[in-house]
């Protein structure tokens, strides 16, 4: 679906265009501003990118905060990036969402109270190997 948006098959509402990313309008904002930065090249997962299109999907999302606080005025910014299934990524190309904030808005939750019982030293010895 995002390689017919880069290659110009699909339309969309471009914000930012560079030579390795195309960030556009979410077509289902979760608000006003809600944009996707992908990278032209496609890739499924942000596991399966590089490290340079990782990095040059960033960038793009910085360049895009900026421009979106310039100009809407949000009170704060929410960047997510869902990988794989379980976590809600729908289509299957790497897309980073830019979802513009305001107080009270409720758009994106976070389980609160978290997990009570959270084994941070166990889990720190885990990543660390
Ligand atoms: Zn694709």
């Amino acid at each position: 679906m995002f390689c017919g948006v880069v290659a110009g098959a699909l339309p969309a509402h471009v914000v930012h265009e560079d030579a390795r990313t195309l960030a556009f309008l979410d077509l289902r904002p979760a608000c006003r501003g809600h944009t996707l930065v992908v990278p032209k090249a496609h890739v499924e997962h942000l596991w399966d990118a590089d490290a340079e299109t990782a990095a040059a999907v960033m960038r793009t999302a910085h360049e895009v905060a900026a421009l979106l606080r310039d100009r809407l005025h949000p009170d704060g910014l929410t960047l997510r990036q869902n990988t794989g299934e379980a976590s809600g990524q729908v289509v299957p190309h790497l897309h980073l969402h830019l979802v513009p904030r305001w107080h009270g808005d409720g758009t994106i939750g976070w389980p609160w109270p978290p997990p009570e019982h959270v084994d941070l030293p166990g889990l720190l010895a885990e990543l660390r190997g």
